[in-house]
Parts: structure tokens; C-alpha cells; sequence
């Protein structure tokens, strides 16, 4: 639902003011499906306003499922693009939900699915919120809820902030989902005047970084951002954020076998951390290990995951050189809603 077009509907059939926040709980809190649905409306307003705009921004298209509980929606704009979003379930009974913020995503990081399948646009507040709100309507049907939600689906947050921040708020509305701050993350390729926004924000929302490699040359070599914004210079700007959030900051590191798993790289890492005060008190490491992906040509990728011998010794150096880190978990791998392999598409059975 479109809350502006919501309140422009209501203004224009001369609706009492107290209507707006009635409907917008029916439908954030109740998780109402449709206007029929709310019943403490009158039904004549019901029926004008199902003439007047649509209830939903997105059309679910398909539901996947994993074989570990997890599972993708596939959604479509009112334009038809074509949007991914994932739920992961885990074993404490935490519900994440994953969420795109662009169809597309401008950045081309060169392992990623989503940066191969080329920019279309950037999603609005309410595109993103109901990626959450599909997931948390079927939840609801076991008793279940919503309990984290990341931005680490298609596109880079912070070239959206504004809609990702007005997302970020209508998430956590006691009128809306009712999501604690601290329950949401955003992560970024390393939009610095982004992370300075973000960081300018009287919120305990926390902040993931997508490093992937410990100098200049191999970074912009897998991520053509770094050369808008060199590694000195991001680093420098996520220490300012850590010294003035007190938050902690969460650096991902994507292992690709043979490219940046070595030994040496891991010895990189840590003497890079160990450069900048803030970030090395309250940052910890997450590595990820790479999912295959297929580039625009259907080709699959040149990089492969890391040997388990190499990822160990990785996490050996880590640990030596006291560096916190822990280790992702993939989910949801058996139909492409890793991490990295959300690229919209469309199976032509569907
Ligand atoms: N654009 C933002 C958020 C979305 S990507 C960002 O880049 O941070 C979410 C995470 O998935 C990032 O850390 C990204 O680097 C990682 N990722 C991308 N491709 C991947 C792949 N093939 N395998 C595993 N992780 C991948
Ligand atoms: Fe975009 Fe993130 Fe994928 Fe890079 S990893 S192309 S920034 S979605």
C-alpha cells in the first residue's frame, strides 16, 4: 500500500482524519489482505476505495521454498519488474527477511548476480516494506512473525537512502510492523556519504560493510566501487561512524577460492583492521563463503567457494591476530536465494 495515495484517496472521498491510521493498522499490524478484509470500515468506503487505487504495490508472482525452511518470493512491480525477496528461518526461531531495494543494482560487483543482471530502478518505501509484509502474511498463518529484517537482497541501499530510510522507519512504526531498530541491518559495497548519513541518524539500526578484500588493487578488481571510494578512505569513514554510533559494525567478507582466501590475504585483513582503532574494538568479521552465480550470458562465474582447508586456516589467522569474527551460514542455496544469487530471474514454466 501506497500511504500517500492512501491519504490523498481518503482526503478526496472527505473521510474523516482517523480513517488513515485505521486502515494503515489493518493492514501493517492486522496484515489484512485486501480492503474487503477490514471490517471496521464501512463497506461503501470499501468498495471506493477498490476502485480508487490498488491495495498492494507488488504482485507475488511465485513462492519457493528451500529444503531448509527457508524460502523466495518473487514479486512484480506495478511496471513488471521483477523483485526477489527471501526469508530465512533459523533454528532459534529468529525469521529474517531479506529484502531487494533495487531492481537491479548499478555496482557490478563482478561475483554477483544481481549486478550482472543490469539497473532498472530503485524501489519505493512501500515496495520494500511489503516484501516483508507477503512474507509476514504467511507466517502469520502458523503463528509466526517477522523478527529481523536485512537489507542484503538486490541493489545498494545507500544509492535508495531516502526510500530505504523511509522503509527503515515504517518498519519500525508501532503503527506499522512494530520492528525493533535493532532487529534491522543495511549493508553497503561502501557508499561513503551514505555510511556518513547513516551514521548522522539517531537510530540503532546496525551497519553491515561488503569488503571482500584488504587492498586497493584486489578490491576494485572485484568491486569497481572502490575506485569511487578507495579502501583508505572507507575505512577511515566506517572508524569515524564506529566512534561516533558506539554501534557495532559488521564487515562481511565474501572468501572466493584462489582470489582473496590466503593466507596472506587474511594477514591483510587483520593488519587493516588493526589500522583503525574503532572499527577493531567493536567490529566483527563475517565470512561468507561464495555461492555460484551465472553472469549475463547464463555463463556461470570464474570464481568457485574457498577449499575448507583454506577457509579454516583463514579463520586461523583471524583468531591469532585477534580479530572477532564469525562464520554466515548459506541458506536457501537450492533455489538461488544465497546471498548473491537474487538476479530476478523468471523460469519460463512459471
Ligand atoms: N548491495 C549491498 C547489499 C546486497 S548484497 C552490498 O553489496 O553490501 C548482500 C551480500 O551478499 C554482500 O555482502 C554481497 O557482497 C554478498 N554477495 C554477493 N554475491 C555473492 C555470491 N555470489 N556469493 C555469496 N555472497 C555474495
Ligand atoms: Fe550490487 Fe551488492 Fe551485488 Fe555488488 S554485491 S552488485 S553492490 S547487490
Amino acid at each position: 500500500m501506497d500511504l500517500e495515495k492512501l491519504q490523498t484517496t481518503l482526503d478526496e472521498l472527505r473521510q474523516p482524519t482517523y480513517r488513515f491510521k485505521q486502515i494503515k493498522l489493518a493492514i501493517y499490524r492486522d496484515l489484512k489482505e485486501e480492503f474487503d478484509a477490514i471490517d471496521n470500515i464501512p463497506q461503501a468506503l470499501r468498495q471506493k476505495l477498490n476502485q480508487a487505487l490498488p491495495f498492494d504495490e507488488l504482485t507475488l508472482k511465485s513462492e519457493q521454498k528451500s529444503r531448509d525452511g527457508s524460502g523466495k518470493n518473487l514479486c512484480f512491480t506495478q511496471d513488471d519488474l521483477a523483485i526477489e525477496s527471501v526469508l530465512i528461518k533459523h533454528g532459534d526461531g529468529s525469521r529474517t527477511v531479506c529484502v531487494s531495494t533495487e531492481a537491479g543494482c548499478q555496482i557490478n560487483c563482478s561475483f554477483c548476480a544481481t549486478g550482472h543482471s543490469g539497473f532498472k530502478r530503485v524501489l519505493t518505501q512501500y515496495e520494500i516494506v511489503e516484501q516483508v509484509l507477503w512474507f509476514a502474511r504467511t507466517l502469520k498463518t502458523t503463528g509466526e512473525k517477522v523478527t529481523n529484517v536485512v537489507f542484503m537482497g538486490m541493489g545498494e541501499p545507500f544509492l535508495n537512502y531516502d526510500n530505504v530510510r523511509n522503509a527503515i522507519l515504517l518498519l519500525n512504526d508501532k503503527d506499522g510492523l512494530n520492528l525493533g531498530q535493532r532487529r534491522i541491518s543495511v549493508s553497503t559495497s561502501g557508499i561513503i556519504p551514505g555510511i556518513e548519513r547513516f551514521g548522522d541518524e539517531d537510530w540503532q539500526v546496525n551497519l553491515a560493510i561488503s569488503l571482500h578484500a584488504p587492498s586497493n588493487g584486489l578490491r576494485s578488481q572485484l568491486m569497481p566501487i572502490n575506485r569511487t571510494y578507495p579502501l583508505e578512505k572507507l575505512m577511515s569513514a566506517l572508524d569515524a561512524y564506529v566512534a561516533k554510533t558506539n554501534r557495532r559494525l559488521m564487515i562481511e567478507y565474501l572468501l572466493l577460492g584462489g582470489t582473496n582466501d590466503s593466507t596472506r590475504n587474511a594477514d591483510a585483513l587483520a593488519d587493516l583492521i588493526h589500522s583503525y582503532k574503532e572499527v577493531l574494538r567493536l567490529s566483527v568479521v563475517n565470512l561468507i563463503t561464495y555461492n555460484p552465480t551465472r553472469d549475463s550470458d547464463g555463463q556461470w562465474d570464474k570464481f568457485r567457494a574457498p577449499r575448507p582447508g583454506a577457509l579454516r586456516a583463514f579463520e586461523e589467522i583471524l583468531t591469532k591476530r585477534e580479530i572477532a569474527w564469525t562464520r554466515r551460514v548459506s541458506f536457501g542455496g537450492d533455489i538461488s536465494g544465497a546471498c548473491g544469487q537474487l538476479a530476478g530471474e523468471v523460469n519460463s514454466e512459471e
